[in-house]
């Protein structure tokens, strides 16, 4: 049995889940689907948003993240992906900066940065 406190809200529900041979046979304390789903991801193939920066044309940090949650297990390989990505200024909110950079997921700017 697995204890997993989901993080999908506030809330904070205390998820208990029963894995055998990798799979999921029970999922108890979720008050809601979206807490089964995430109970069963992170067991399975846990994944995160990814929040970093990249580097801009003049040297300053651009703040990005990906817009769907990516697989946990390749953060660090995805981290080193971004050190080759330079984006030119401005960057608005919402500017696609990787079209599918990871599992279908885009990489974004997460915060305006002028020139
Ligand atoms: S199970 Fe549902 S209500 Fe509970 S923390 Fe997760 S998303 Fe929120």
């Amino acid at each position: 049995m697995k204890k997993i406190t989901c993080i999908e809200c506030p809330m904070g529900c205390e998820i208990d889940v029963e894995v055998c041979d990798g799979k999921v046979i029970s999922i108890i304390g979720n008050t809601c689907p979206r807490g089964k789903l995430y109970a069963e991801n992170e067991v399975t193939c846990p994944k995160r948003v990814l929040t970093s920066t990249v580097k801009s044309a003049c040297g300053k940090p651009v703040p990005v993240k990906t817009d769907a949650p990516v697989k946990k297990a390749e953060l660090f390989a995805l981290m080193e992906k971004l050190n080759s990505i330079t984006i030119s200024l401005p960057a608005k909110i919402g500017d696609i900066v990787c079209l599918d950079f990871s599992d279908g997921a885009n990489l974004i700017v997460a915060g305006n940065v002028e020139k």
